[in-house]
């Protein structure tokens, strides 16, 4: 991948293939960063990620993966890592659904894990494994992001849904 791209940290990149966000992802070497898929699709995505900006489609909800996002949240590029392990940068930029985004404006990440171990249990085996481990790992992203968040905008792709 050519590393000069300037997708990534600054502009949203989607998958041309399947629409989705696509996440940062820094190796331990600190220097060559990848985008890969979001997490919430597991680890057997049949393709590779194929990115372009994300003006090119609508992408799907940060949070859920709903394909029915409304909203755009601006915050903090949210890193998590572990000593001598690879860190992943989560981007300063999350697309949300209409339901997802009820809970950062109400600042209840912990509502929006119960949420997604709905929604993702039903798609995901790991999370229904264990939705607890799950819950855990979200909220060590969702809570200081949720936090950070300074500004929301309607997508400018967002349609009304047809049943409301
Ligand atoms: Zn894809
Ligand atoms: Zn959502």
């Amino acid at each position: 991948m050519d590393d000069t791209t300037p997708l990534g940290d600054e502009s949203p990149a989607a998958c041309n293939i399947c629409g989705n966000v696509l996440d940062t992802y820094y190796p331990a070497d600190g220097i060559s960063s990848r985008l890969i898929h979001p997490l919430w699709m597991g680890e057997h995505v049949d393709h590779e990620p194929d990115p372009v900006p994300m003006t090119v489609g609508a992408g799907s909800c940060d949070f859920c993966g709903d394909k029915q996002v409304v909203w755009w949240f601006y915050g903090a590029n949210i890193i998590t890592a572990s000593p001598g392990e690879d860190s992943h940068a989560w981007g300063p930029i999350w697309s949300a659904c209409d339901p997802c985004a009820g809970y950062v404006d109400r600042l209840d990440p912990q509502g929006l894990g119960r949420r997604l171990v709905k929604v993702m249990g039903a798609i995901n085996p790991r999370v229904r494994a264990d939705p607890r481990a799950a819950r855990e790992s979200w909220l060590l992203i969702h809570e200081p992001y949720i936090k950070s968040v300074y500004k929301k905008v309607r997508s400018p792709y967002a349609t009304d849904h047809p049943n409301g």
